[in-house]
């Protein structure tokens, strides 16, 4: 007599097996596929990595097989492969279903679990917290603390110096976003303001409040709300992220607004999809999905609602970058454009592979920092060639990583997220 056969995967956010069911192995994935374009091997592609999701429910391979975890952590996650798929799959879910499965199966190093602990549930959670690691950090690059890493040839001291020059020249936080509406009130809202934009974007968190003020929407301040969990997510921390979520759907539940904007497209994505984040929990039933249903993309809202005030005339050549979790996460590919559009003087040149990765894809840069690299040259290569004096876009990752590029290529091309562009020409009238 024999047992049970063992359940393959440790726990419950296996990749589930009708979504991979769902894929046909067509290939039309494959060349949108940033990984496969670099390494050219079928396991780096969308098709490999979903049949070796297969190859471990069929007990083929273990869940704790460093191949798996080579393949699956080399992927952006930028879902590009999902926009690409005419069968509908959804590889984002699958790929952090299989990320949660590594952290459970593989046995961690005490470093490495130091270093989790350290970002998942001390810094990305406190803001306070992450806002003076940011501001310490910052003057630690500009004493040249990066040069001095990267000479002791340790591999965590390089992953560092790598960290310290994505940062931007300096941080601004901006504690509890609100702003009455000007004129007519045509909506209210409250925002995320999330850890890193928090912590490092508040000067861009107070222009959006500001453009949605301009435009007839008032801002509500929402205490107790917290990081939305997207970094712990695609990293395989799901029941941290699972905390993160019902921590900010409770805060914004008490705030009673029409929506709830984020203006950081990778954590816009992990909040609309926080009904399945939250899917086994009965406790919460359909809490999450009503909440979700409220997220918008601040480009999303404000597009969409049509801005009322003219913005002032702004000069330059400009170029749109669309963020992987706008454009492929959420489907929002029109409306950022309409309000660039909308900014009068500005010459819009287009950006070849503008829906391509920049390579920054949560903490990428830093986990993947050789592939990172390669994704982020051709980024830099296509904005140089764009002719663009700016690259507008509407995601921290995306920011910090294309700025980053630009600086090392010698490129004085300036980056800037959208808002903080409108907002710039509502205060050029
Ligand atoms: S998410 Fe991006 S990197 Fe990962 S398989 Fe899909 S296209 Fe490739
Ligand atoms: S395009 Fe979709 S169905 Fe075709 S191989 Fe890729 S994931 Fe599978």
């Amino acid at each position: 007599m024999t047992g049970p056969i063992p359940m393959p995967y440790p726990n419950a956010d296996a990749p589930a097996q009708d979504l991979i069911a769902a894929c046909v192995h067509c290939g039309f994935c494959l060349p949108t596929c940033p990984t496969f374009a670099v390494l050219g091997v079928e396991m780096d592609s969308p098709r490999g990595r979903i049949h070796l999701m297969k190859t471990v429910w069929d007990h083929r391979l273990g869940a704790d097989s460093p191949g798996l975890e080579d393949h699956i952590s080399k992927c952006l996650d930028c879902r590009a492969c999902e926009t690409a798929c005419p069968s509908g799959v959804e590889y984002g879910k699958l790929v952090e279903g299989a990320r949660s499965q590594i952290v459970t199966a593989r046995p961690r190093s005490p470093l490495e679990r130091l270093v989790r602990v350290g970002a998942f549930d001390w810094l990305l959670p406190h803001r306070r917290i992450l806002g003076a690691f940011a501001v310490f950090s910052i003057a630690a690059k500009r004493l040249g603390m990066g040069t001095l890493l990267r000479a002791t040839r340790l591999g965590l001291a390089r992953r560092m110096a790598d960290l310290l020059d994505l940062l931007p020249d300096r941080a601004t936080s901006d504690p509890l976003v609100a702003a009455p509406a000007k004129g007519q009130r045509r909506g209210r809202v409250a925002m995320l303001e999330g850890c890193v934009m928090g912590s490092v974007f508040g000067a861009t968190n107070a222009a959006t409040a500001r453009v949605l003020a301009r435009n007839g929407v008032e801002v509500v301040a929402t205490p107790g709300q917290t990081c939305c969990g997207a970094l712990h997510a695609h990293a395989g921390e799901r029941e941290r992220a699972r905390e993160l979520a019902r921590r900010n759907i409770a805060a914004f539940e008490r705030s009673a607004v029409d929506a709830v904007i984020v203006n950081a497209a990778g954590c816009g994505a992990a909040m609309k999809e926080y009904g399945w984040l939250l899917k086994d929990d009965p406790e919460w039933s359909a809490r999450p999905s009503v909440f979700a249903a409220k997220v918008r993309d601040a480009t999303e809202y404000l597009g969409d609602l049509g801005v009322t005030e003219r913005p002032g005339t702004l000069r330059g050549r400009v170029t749109w970058d669309d963020p992987c979790h706008l454009l492929h996460g959420q489907k929002i590919r029109a409306q950022p454009r309409a309000l660039l559009a909308a900014i009068p003087g500005l010459d819009i040149v287009p950006l070849e592979e503008a829906d391509w990765c920049c390579g920054s894809a949560g903490t990428y840069n830093v986990t993947q920092p050789d592939l990172a690299r390669s994704i982020l040259e051709r980024k830099v290569a296509n904005i140089v060639r764009s002719g663009a004096d700016t690259v507008v876009t509407a995601n921290p990752g995306c920011l910090m990583q294309i700025q980053s590029g630009l600086r090392h290529s010698g490129s004085n091309v300036r980056v800037v997220h959208l808002l903080d562009l409108l907002d710039e020409a509502y205060r050029a009238h």
